[in-house]
């Protein structure tokens, strides 16, 4: 039975482990209580004697194929970029959530609208709680999920918990939770990886991943890590200070935008070297295996692209749409919007499964630096 033992040969000394933090939450919520999460969010063993040698965080962590055929089946995927069912862009009929939004804050509109609806009892997000810090939380009310929307910069969170990671956080860790609180139905945001892990729980039927009703993931170019001298770097190349930034969103490149309304564009490639490096292993871009995907890449400004995967994504949409929860892109400003988003999302997508399959190709012939 290969074990916690064997991940972190197969999957951490490699540079593999994306740190999202399957392993870990599956351990924890069935209370064998043998793995914990480093600071940096590095799983680990926390107590080895705990360890019953089940060998579920193995064949759950994204990284091991064993559940691959599986979790395709149960999520009807299918190649290239997982099922489609509906491409459209959109954005939250409420100004506030708007205006707090990432891009169009359609992912909020539809936690808010579902809550409303009694369809969920809560929602896995996560909040800012430092310049690029975010936290993982159980949202059950209203304004917690509001607090989860968007990316900005305001000093006055007081950088409580300032760190250098951009955006990444292990959302499942929220499970502990989740599981306390007895709740039953909950919607999950999270990147690719982290709606791969759950969906490899739940193609085991493992406990407690049956709480999660919907998966809502989000197109993902990798995590970044920015050093004080990353930071520098940034501004460098952007030509702005971190005083002036407003927001920060990622489409095909990272646009940063200012107090004054200029939006300063720095390409992905190069910040390359901030990405973790296990991110340039990864081939999922659009949240392939969730029931609705979301990104900013291919809409406007203020906008989400928006892909429906399952019965359950399209029903929840669709319910949105009709009670005016949210908005769709006016057709009469340009009638092929929804398949020039899909264009871009496949090319983005297509890209990122090439480069991974290159970089995988080097494995093992170049130097790992696990640290990130
Ligand atoms: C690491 C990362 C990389 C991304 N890369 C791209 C990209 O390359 N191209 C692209 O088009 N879009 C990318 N996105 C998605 C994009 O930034 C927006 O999240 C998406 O368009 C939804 O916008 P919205 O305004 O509808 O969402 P909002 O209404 O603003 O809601 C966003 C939701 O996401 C949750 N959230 C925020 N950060 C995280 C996180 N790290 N993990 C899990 N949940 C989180 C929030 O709690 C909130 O519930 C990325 C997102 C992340 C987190
Ligand atoms: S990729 Fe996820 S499941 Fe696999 S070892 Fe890393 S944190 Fe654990
Ligand atoms: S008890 Fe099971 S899930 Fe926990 S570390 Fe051991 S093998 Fe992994
Ligand atoms: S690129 Fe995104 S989805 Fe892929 S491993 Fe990195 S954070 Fe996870």
């Amino acid at each position: 039975m290969k074990t916690f033992f064997n991940l972190v040969q197969e999957v951490q000394k490699p540079g593999l482990c994306h740190r999202c933090g399957g392993c870990v939450t599956f351990c924890t919520a069935v209370n064998y209580g043998a793995l914990e999460l480093s600071e940096d969010g590095k799983p680990r063993f926390g107590d080895m004697e705990k360890c019953i040698e089940c060998g579920l965080c193995y064949t759950i962590c994204p990284e091991i194929d064993e559940l691959e055929e599986d979790t395709r089946r149960l999520s009807n995927w299918s190649a290239p970029m997982g099922r489609i069912i509906e491409t459209t862009v959109a954005r939250a009929a409420d100004k506030t959530v708007l205006k707090a939004g990432t891009d169009g804050g359609v992912v909020t509109a539809l936690l808010l609208h579902m809550l409303d609806r009694g369809r969920i009892d809560g929602a896995i997000v996560a909040r800012q709680v430092g310049r690029f810090q975010r936290q993982p939380f159980l949202a059950v009310n209203r304004e917690e999920i509001k607090e989860g929307a968007g990316f900005f910069f305001d000093t006055s969170h007081g950088m409580k918990r300032f760190s250098d990671q951009y955006m990444t956080y292990s959302s499942i860790q929220e499970f502990d939770p989740m599981v306390r609180k007895g709740l039953r139905r909950v919607a999950l945001v999270g990147t690719p990886c982290q709606i791969m892990s759950i969906r490899r729980m739940q193609a085991l039927s493992l406990v407690p991943s049956e709480t999660i009703a919907i998966c809502l993931g989000l197109f993902c170019s990798g995590n970044f890590i920015f050093s004080p001298a990353e930071q520098a770097r940034m501004a460098e190349l952007g030509g702005f200070a971190w005083e002036d930034v407003q927001k920060i969103n990622i489409k095909d490149a990272l646009l940063v935008h200012l107090r004054d309304g200029e939006v300063k564009r720095i390409d992905l490639a190069e910040i390359e070297s901030m990405r973790r490096y296990a991110c340039r292993f990864c081939q999922d871009y659009s949240s392939e295996f969730a029931d609705i995907s979301f990104g900013g890449i291919g809409a406007a400004e203020g906008w989400t692209t928006v892909i429906t995967r399952s019965p359950l994504g399209r029903a929840v949409f669709a319910d949105a749409r009709s009670a005016e929860a949210v908005e769709e892109f006016r057709r009469e400003e340009n009638a092929a919007f929804a398949s020039e988003a899909l264009g871009k999302v496949r090319a983005a997508s297509g890209a990122k499964k090439k480069a991974a399959r290159h970089n995988r190709r080097d494995l093992g012939t170049k130097p790992v630096v696990i640290d990130r």
